[in-house]
């Protein structure tokens, strides 16, 4: 063994920490880039009625793949780009090429499901959001009902903040889904403030399901929540045939995971799960 004497490991952390902070730097210098350099992309993730397999929705979820870092995973580059305000850019970037595709998917004749996007609440700080969303909306001629917010609820720095923005896109239409409901320290209070339309389980506590009794009554509380708010509850993480039988049993309406996808390109989407049924 090598002595790990207090010098030793000092070095080791300073070289662990100059590491971090090197890869945080190329992440962020090669981010500034990556729009102008069509590095970024969406995948999509389909969303069931639980009840009857039918397809009942969509979450766009970003890509980035960057020539030097490969592809980069949203969980490491989001807070990033949050931190340096490049969400801003990349958050209308990413509503644009949703509701650009969502345009395509409508003039092929696919019938219209809810598209899902998630927004991280430093975006509600840019004034120019809203407008943003709203001139989307209408140049690519998309009906307001058929787009949906996702909020992660776990940080809300500035409850006004968010509140009245949620509120503004409520007035105009948009849905509100609640992200990762049950990880955060406000759930509760947050659903009796916030208009939210949609419930979103996390899939931590779906995980575990079959074999955490602790789990089964978790979720079984969070849908009887969902159904006194009058909200479409939504299990993320469905990954087996048994986490599917068990929540369909507790009576949850929808679900998303690998069990039946995992996020695709919007093609590959087309061809399997888009069919003459769910045409207009
Ligand atoms: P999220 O919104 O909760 O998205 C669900 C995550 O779970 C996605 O990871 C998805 O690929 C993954 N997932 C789906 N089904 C399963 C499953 O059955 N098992 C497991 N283990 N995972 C599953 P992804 O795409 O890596 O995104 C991670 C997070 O990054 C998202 O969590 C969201 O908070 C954030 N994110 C992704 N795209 C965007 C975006 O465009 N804007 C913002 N602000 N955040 C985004
Ligand atoms: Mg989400
Ligand atoms: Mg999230
Ligand atoms: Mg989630």
């Amino acid at each position: 063994y090598a002595k790990l004497d207090g010098k030793n490991t000092y070095k080791w952390f300073n070289t662990t920490l100059k590491k971090q902070l090197e890869r945080r730097t190329q992440i962020e210098n090669e981010l500034r880039k990556a729009i102008r350099n069509e590095e970024l992309y969406v995948v999509y993730q389909p969303k069931f009625n639980l009840h009857t397999s039918q397809l009942a929705g969509i979450e766009a979820l970003i890509r980035w793949d960057n020539p030097t870092l490969g592809l980069v995973p949203p969980m490491e580059f989001i807070p990033i780009a949050e931190d340096t305000g490049l969400i801003n850019e990349i958050g209308n970037w990413i509503i644009n090429d949703v509701l650009s595709q969502m345009r395509k998917w409508q003039d092929k004749g696919h019938s219209v499901v809810k598209v899902s996007v998630n927004v991280s609440q430093r975006q509600f700080r840019d004034f120019h959001f809203i407008p943003f969303i709203e001139s989307c909306l209408s140049s690519y001629n998309i009906e307001s009902k058929y787009l949906e917010i996702e909020v992660t609820e776990s940080v809300i720095e500035n409850i006004e903040l968010v509140m009245s923005k949620i509120n503004e896109l409520k007035a105009m239409g948009v849905g509100i889904s609640i992200d990762d409901f049950g990880t955060g320290f406000s759930s509760l209070s947050m659903l009796k403030n916030l208009p939210f339309d949609t419930l979103k389980i996390d899939q931590s506590f779906i995980r575990d399901l079959i074999d955490n009794s602790k789990d089964i009554s978790l979720v079984k509380t969070i849908i009887s929540i969902g159904k006194t708010f009058n909200l479409t509850v939504v299990a993320e993480g469905i990954e087996t045939e048994e986490h599917l039988h068990l929540l369909d049993e507790l009576d949850c309406p929808m679900g998303q995971g690998y069990f039946f996808s995992k996020p695709i390109r919007p093609e590959q989407l087309e061809t399997e799960f888009f069919n003459v049924s769910q045409k207009i």
